[in-house]
């Protein structure tokens, strides 16, 4: 007999790059024959409660935290990643997902689901976008030439170890949420900035997978973080 599972899979629809995800994701569904997804752009909580997993897409980080905290979503957010449901962050959701920022607003709010800190904007004007075949084939199987679109990224410029000392000039996420799994560095760029990272079922990239032609990525987060998760 076969058991089909089925998904929700929400994709915060705020501001930002959320359809480019959810149209990678719909081109994956076929590779998976035990399991039926839905794909949902998530705005209110109701929509935010029946998601097994969430994607936070790229776009601006101070935008997506004022209008979470405006449609009254911040604190279902914060309330989620305390579910320890899979959440995968991209550029601006990487920085939205992390305990703490440099170069970020005053009054941006962060979830706290990842021990890292993020440094916004980190490679200046002259590098404002860029796209750069990268390998991911040790975290991403076959993945060895993946076309990565960096725009106004950021990087992580720490993995946290406990609390630490509060710093001038850092936001802190206010989320009380320890998340236990240890921090894992999935991809360096040459330079040694670390633009990729995973702890537990928290996904965290500087990159935009949404924006390039390939669905590789996003057919394995579907597959590790979701069905396996
Ligand atoms: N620099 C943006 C921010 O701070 C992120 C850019 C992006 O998501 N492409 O939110």
């Amino acid at each position: 007999m076969t058991v089909t599972s089925h998904y929700n899979v929400g994709v915060l629809a705020l501001q930002g790059a959320f359809i480019e995800h959810i149209h990678h994701f719909q081109q994956c569904v076929d590779d998976f024959p035990q399991a039926t997804f839905t794909f949902l752009e998530v705005r209110t909580p109701e929509q935010l409660g029946s998601c097994d997993a969430l994607v936070i897409p790229g776009g601006e980080s101070t935008s997506i935290s004022l209008i979470a905290e405006r449609t009254g979503l911040l604190t279902p957010l914060f309330e989620f990643v305390k579910t320890g449901k899979p959440i995968w962050g991209t550029c601006a959701g990487l920085i939205f997902l992390s305990k703490q920022v440099i170069n970020g607003r005053q009054g941006q709010q962060l979830l706290g689901g990842m021990d890292i800190e993020v440094k916004r904007n980190a490679f200046g004007r002259q590098l404002d976008s860029f796209i750069t075949d990268l390998d991911f084939s040790s975290f991403v199987p076959g993945c060895d030439k993946f076309p990565t679109v960096f725009i106004r990224a950021p990087v992580v410029s720490q993995i946290l170890h406990g609390d630490g000392d509060h710093k001038e000039g850092v936001i802190y996420s206010k989320n009380d949420y320890v998340n236990d799994a240890t921090v894992e560095v999935l991809h360096r760029l040459d330079s040694g900035l670390l633009v990729a990272v995973r702890q537990g079922n928290k996904l965290g990239t500087s990159f935009h997978p949404e924006l390039s032609d390939d669905v590789a990525f996003h057919r394995w987060f579907l597959e590790e973080f979701v069905v396996s998760g």
